[in-house]
């Protein structure tokens, strides 16, 4: 499948990796829109959250209670807040068609996004 996501999961093309388990891998945002900018995925390809089936669950539950929140300690975002993104379909500005979840953080954010 040419899916630029999926190659990264498979290390078939590079990327700077900040976590990886059996299920998610996470990695920095190749144009960074915060000091810090990880994109967190699933490894199974999975085209949006509106593509998800009940079974996904596990696994995005696993990045949002656990990955994220460790990733947030390891790059001192814990205390200061960050952000957690999830671009969906074209009006939500999803470019990548693999589910990904943006976790933005080091600099203070404005609402609403644009
Ligand atoms: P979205 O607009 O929500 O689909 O986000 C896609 C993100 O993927 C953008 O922030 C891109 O900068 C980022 N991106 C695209 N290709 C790569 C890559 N090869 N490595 C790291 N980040 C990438
Ligand atoms: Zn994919």
């Amino acid at each position: 499948m040419d899916c630029i996501f999926c190659k990264i999961a498979k290390q078939e093309i590079p990327a700077k990796v900040a976590y990886e388990d059996d299920s998610t891998i996470a990695f920095f945002d190749l144009s960074p829109q915060a000091p810090v900018h990880i994109l967190v995925i699933p490894k199974k390809h999975i085209m949006s959250l509106q593509d998800t089936e009940v079974a996904d669950g596990n696994v995005l539950a696993h990045i949002m209670v656990e990955v994220i929140p460790q990733l947030a300690k390891k790059f001192n975002l814990a205390d200061s807040g960050y952000r957690v993104v999830i671009n969906t379909g074209d009006e939500g500005g999803q470019t990548v068609k693999h589910l990904h979840v943006h976790l933005l953080g080091g600099r203070s954010m404005q609402w609403p996004p644009g």
